[in-house]
């Protein structure tokens, strides 16, 4: 068992997130404070409109958030298709420090983020957000696309020096989605799972594909079985793909971190790049694709 921090993150956007999250472990964060002020900085400033209040709004042109933390006590919050909350992480980690629930919604979220100082407001959609949704209504299709920004999440796993683990998740969703929409990111098992003696996963992708199968789920509990985390990772997928015909562009990616450390990446396709961060600094890999 290694004893130094891991952490990784979905995506190329998980760089800086996970600079963030390891210079937190470094000052003696536990791996979930870790996990939460690492995907911070993604929503404050995601270039690509996956993530946070800047994301890519829904077919009425409402911008929703979905988030979800997860410890190895078996400890979770989540919330889900709220507005005007510019960390919905954060309130995600208070559903779970501060109320007897699992996942709170829509407007009963944005009371609860109203009464914990983290409703930010609602503001209209941006110049770029504008401009894009009406470019989007003038076809009004909704067409996935493999790695494009129409969806993206940032999703992170923590391992802290004392082997304790901890997951995060949080997206805008699926641009041009129906509004009322959510995805896999909040859903625990789906979107993130945490499991004190095997290990831990994120999904990214379609979240109506992982939501379905339990991604994250499934690799935990394929490495409980005994599973090394790329065989977890494979078979997980693999799950998908026997599941039935997918369609060209679905894309998932999943990361996933063995409670010794180990850990692996995988995805449908080629083009699922995740973010590796020891001690030693920070890389961007190309997961391998299974499909
Ligand atoms: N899984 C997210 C969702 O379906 C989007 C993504 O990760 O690409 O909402």
């Amino acid at each position: 068992m290694t004893d130094v921090p891991i952490v990784l993150a979905t995506w190329n956007h998980g760089v800086p997130a996970t600079e963030r999250a390891l210079a937190e472990l470094t000052r003696g964060a536990t791996a979930v404070d870790a996990a939460e002020r690492g995907v911070m900085v993604v929503e404050a400033d995601c270039p690509d409109r996956s993530v946070g209040l800047q994301g890519w709004p829904d077919r009425d042109g409402i911008v929703t958030l979905d988030a979800a933390i997860m410890d190895d006590t078996g400890r979770s919050g989540a919330v889900a298709c709220v507005r005007g909350v510019a960390h919905p992480i954060a309130l995600a980690r208070r559903v779970m420090d501060r109320t007897p629930h699992a996942l709170i919604v829509g407007p009963g979220a944005e009371d609860f983020a109203r009464a914990e100082g983290l409703f930010t407001g609602t503001r209209p959609l941006d110049a770029v957000q504008d401009a894009a949704w009406k470019d989007w209504l003038r076809e009004r299709q909704y067409r996935p696309r493999a790695n494009s920004e129409n969806h993206d999440t940032i999703g992170m796993l923590v391992r802290d020096a004392t082997a304790r683990l901890a997951a995060s998740c949080t997206t805008s969703g699926l641009a041009w989605k129906m509004h009322g929409r959510v995805g896999d990111s909040p859903l625990v098992g789906a979107g993130l799972f945490v499991d004190p003696k095997a290990g831990a996963a994120v999904c990214t992708g379609l979240g109506e594909v992982v939501m379905r199968k339990l991604t994250s789920c499934i690799a935990v509990e394929r490495m409980r079985a005994g599973a090394s985390p790329a065989q977890a990772c494979r078979e997980a997928l693999q799950r998908l793909i026997e599941s039935g015909p997918l369609d060209a562009n679905v894309q998932v990616g999943l990361i996933v971190l063995a409670r010794d450390g180990t850990h692996a990446a995988g995805a449908l396709q080629r083009g699922f790049t995740y973010a590796l961060g020891t001690p030693g600094g920070v890389a961007l890999h190309e997961a391998i694709a299974v499909a």
